[in-house]
């Protein structure tokens, strides 16, 4: 039979963190019992307020096409939130609203990547940025951080990974799987060699930014250097804030010119993301943000707590995060005690048969020897995850 399908594609491998997420879920289904720690989604459900604006947008009539970008109020609100929690002015034809910060990142690729063109992505990574890449015709090139640098790039790694192809890096903070996120200082240094470098753009991908509780207040390099923001995309969303992952909205801001070719690829691909979910995601913005509160508390508890258990079983190695939802340990000690089990994606699928608690491998975020574990999840789910990996080791 005729391969109908493109030698790009074939190349591209399939989201590492849905397919677990996925799996666990079908075993669940066909009636096993299995802790899925690889979804990266909040377990709570989105607030009453979002919920009820989206029942008055359907009963509103507002369930029509909208503007490409997204609705003027929509738009208004993603300004409004920049201006009040990030200290940066942008103007209604520098936001691009989109069908989840997913889309938003792979219009950007699309927008600005020509063939053969350098994306530089730091190690440990969320598992679709090379891929979202490859896809645009890039080239990532992986820069590998350890636990001992915190997994951040360093200036010099970020100046040696730099040549003439290179068309963006993508920084991710707080990160997914990291949870560890840049400080004031250790970004300055950044920013100081990226200023050297003008054919480089700076995508930053915040999408974690509400779910932090480092020491030091939030920042970035938008504000630390103006003089860079010509060449920044800040990417955002109401996922995982606002625990409103299947709403599908997210959003960049940037340059005009810019967001302009990324409309223009969103006006020949989805058009406008979901009009009643950017009414949703107006009431996100504009709203109370107390609701962001113990959503928080819950998530730094669950940190505190895995964080600690997992260095206390016997192999795992895992460092504290300042934010977003997973834990991410080196296993290598516990992949060498295990007869048959080499990597780490073996030993994710030996703790699935045998554990039963779904893992991510640290491999798809490029750095083999880890696990991600997602602690968007309840206690009770965690303290059975962690007896049942114990009792298994
Ligand atoms: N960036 C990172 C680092 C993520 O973990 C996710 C999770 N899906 C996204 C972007 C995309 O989020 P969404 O498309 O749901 O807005
Ligand atoms: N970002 C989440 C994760 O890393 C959701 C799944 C995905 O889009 O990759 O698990």
């Amino acid at each position: 039979m005729t391969d109908f399908v493109s030698e790009l594609i074939k190349k591209v491998k399939p989201s590492a963190t849905i397919a677990v997420s996925m799996k666990a879920a079908e075993l669940r289904a066909a009636g096993k019992d299995v802790i899925g720690l690889g979804a990266g989604e909040p377990d709570f459900d989105t607030p009453d307020h979002i919920k009820a604006a989206a029942i008055e947008a359907i009963n509103n009539g507002q369930t029509k096409y909208t503007a490409v970008d997204g609705t003027a109020e929509l738009k208004q609100a993603v300004i409004d939130k920049f201006k009040c929690e990030n200290g940066l002015d942008f103007v209604a034809n520098q936001i691009l609203v989109s069908c989840g910060a997913k889309h938003s990142i792979s219009n950007l690729l699309a927008a600005v990547l020509n063939p053969g063109d350098e994306v530089i992505i730091p190690a440990p990574y969320w598992v679709s940025y090379p891929d979202m890449a490859l896809l645009a015709g890039g080239k990532s090139v992986i820069v590998t951080t350890t636990q001992e640098q915190d997994f951040k790039i360093t200036p010099e790694q970020l100046e040696n990974a730099i040549s003439d192809k290179s068309r963006l890096i993508i920084l991710n903070t707080p990160s997914n799987p990291t949870g560890k996120a840049y400080r004031k200082a250790e970004l300055q240094a950044l920013g100081e060699v990226l200023l050297k470098y003008p054919q480089v753009m700076i995508a930053t991908d915040d999408i974690y930014e509400h779910i932090y509780w480092g020491d030091e207040e939030i920042t970035n390099l938008g504000v630390l250097f103006p003089k860079l923001m010509d060449r920044m995309v800040f990417i955002n969303g109401v996922s995982k804030a606002y625990a409103m992952t299947g709403w599908r909205i997210g959003y960049a801001a940037g340059p005009v010119a810019v967001i302009a070719a990324m409309r223009k690829i969103q006006s020949q691909a989805t058009s406008n993301p979901c009009s009643i979910s950017q009414a949703a995601s107006v009431a996100a913005l504009n709203g109370p943000q107390d609701c962001l509160v113990p959503m928080k508390k819950a998530f730094k508890e669950r940190h505190d707590w895995l964080v600690k258990a997992l260095n206390d079983l016997p192999g795992f190695s895992c460092l504290e995060g300042e934010g977003a939802f997973y834990a991410f340990p080196n296993v290598e000690k516990v992949i060498s005690r295990i007869d048959g089990v080499s990597t780490d994606v073996e030993l994710s699928t030996w703790l699935l048969e045998n554990a039963k608690v779904a893992v991510v491998p640290g491999t798809p975020f490029g750095a083999p020897g880890h696990v991600r574990l997602s602690f968007a999840t309840s206690m009770d789910n965690l303290n059975i995850a962690v007896k049942r990996i114990k009792d298994c080791l």
